[in-house]
């Protein structure tokens, strides 16, 4: 699906950049591998479940017939460590932190049980129950697609067992015959194990880095990997409610690139789209706290949504921007203001209640940016709650506010 798309334009997208290099079935670098891991233990937990509870069954069974005194003791030593670690894979995937904890539990107990388990097998078909031969495969192919182990694992844990089978075979005296036919079997099944597990895996892997790209994609301007406009909305919606909540102040700033008309028209469209990239990164780097966001509202305007911030520091970060994107020295000959390429920001700091929307706040911010404009650009406005209070939903007149405001200095 991403053939055609061109990664270039996804400067930031770890998911691209490996989609790039060639898919191999090795770890991806963290925190991409623990996150791929998770999912596909999520995505086989039905899969782990029934395959741990069926060899937990299967392992019970041959305790049961022990007891009963048909078949040759298991509840040995090695018996005891075959159904200790099924216990204790059944008990990890069937727990509640199974998404954490199975993986590294499980790729100790599963070759520890599979080695022991063959080595058992081995045993009973030396002494006369061949039947007992017919379990050795599933430790070869239970590890490669039932259990929820990467690639690797699984492959350590198959070595580790045909290796066990092999010298048990030699240890326990088994006729040539058998011991030829049990060996070419063994290293059949685990080469065609191992072959189609690796396909597997390669598939799986890539179908992970697509599936996250795209929802990256979602939620990302594609020229400039701000976050898009359905992400601000949406985020200014969930993050207003939490202010509300917190009693914490919010501040909404609205960013537009000064004359930019201009610049297009002397320097051309793409060396445009160059000048959005670099200034949407420059304010980026501005506002990297974990619940700030950055997002391309619309052409050349950005959106920023700085929880509990108040106008002091709100007034900071817009400044800061401002100069970031000045100090990128972007030669602007057609600027009205200055020289080189720069930004106007009208920043709103409100504290949101429940009886208050968050459109209001986008209004203020809007008005503060049409201030910063109409007061000669490359300037930041910020207008906080008085001038709030006085929005009536759809109608804001800085005339009124002025009124008011000269009033209440006058009194
Ligand atoms: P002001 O200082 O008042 O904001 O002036 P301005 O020229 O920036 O304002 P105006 O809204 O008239 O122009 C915005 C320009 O931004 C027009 C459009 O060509 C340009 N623009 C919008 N999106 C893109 C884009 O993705 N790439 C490029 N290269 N230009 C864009
Ligand atoms: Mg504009
Ligand atoms: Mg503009």
């Amino acid at each position: 699906m991403t053939e055609g798309l061109s990664f270039e334009t996804l400067p930031d997208s770890q998911y691209a950049a490996q989609l790039q290099q060639e898919t191999r079935a090795v770890p991806f670098p963290e925190p991409i591998e623990s996150h791929y891991v998770r999912s596909v233990l999520r995505n086989n937990r039905v899969v782990v479940r029934g395959t741990c509870t069926l060899a937990m069954l299967l392992v019970t069974l041959r305790a049961m017939q022990t007891l009963l005194g048909h078949r040759l003791p298991f509840l040995s030593v090695p018996g005891a460590v075959v159904l200790a670690s099924s216990v204790g894979l059944l008990w990890l995937a069937w727990s509640p932190s199974y998404e954490r904890r199975y993986l590294p539990m499980a790729q100790v107990l599963v070759p520890l049980r599979n080695v022991v388990g063959t080595v058992l097998v081995i045993r009973a078909s030396a002494a006369g129950a061949t039947d007992a031969l017919m379990v050795a495969p599933l430790a070869l192919i239970g590890p490669f697609f039932f259990l929820g182990l990467t690639f690797r694992s699984a492959l350590l844990a198959g070595v580790l067992a045909l290796t066990s089978e092999l010298v048990a075979t030699w240890w326990y005296h088994l006729s040539a015959n058998t011991a030829l036919s049990t060996a070419l079997f063994m290293v059949t099944t685990f080469v065609a194990c191992a072959l189609g597990a690796l396909a597997l895996e390669r598939q799986t892997r890539r179908a992970f880095l697509e599936s996250q790209l795209i929802g990256e994609l979602a939620q990302h301007d594609v020229l400039t990997w701000t976050k898009n406009r359905r992400m601000f909305d949406e985020s200014l919606a969930r993050l207003w409610r939490q202010a509300s909540s917190d009693a914490r102040p919010i501040a909404i700033m609205l960013i537009d690139i000064d004359d930019f008309k201009a610049f297009n028209d002397r320097y051309g469209h793409q060396a445009g789209d160059r000048a959005l990239r670099q200034a949407a990164l420059a304010m980026q780097c501005c506002a990297r706290r974990p619940l700030d966001l950055v997002a391309r509202y619309g052409g050349e305007e950005f959106g920023v949504i700085l929880f509990d911030t108040d106008r002091a520091g709100a007034r900071e970060t817009a400044e800061t921007m401002r100069q970031a994107v000045q100090a990128l020295s972007i030669e602007h000959d057609a600027s009205r203001c200055c020289d080189v390429l720069t930004i106007s920001v009208g920043v709103a700091v409100v504290e949101p209640t429940a009886w208050r929307n968050p459109y209001g706040a986008l209004q203020l911010a809007d008005e503060a940016l049409y201030r910063a404009k109409s007061s000669g650009r490359n300037r930041v406005e910020v207008m906080d709650d008085v001038e709030h209070r006085l929005l009536v939903t759809g109608e804001f007149s800085t005339d009124i506010i002025a009124q008011l405001k000269s009033g209440a200095s006058g009194a």
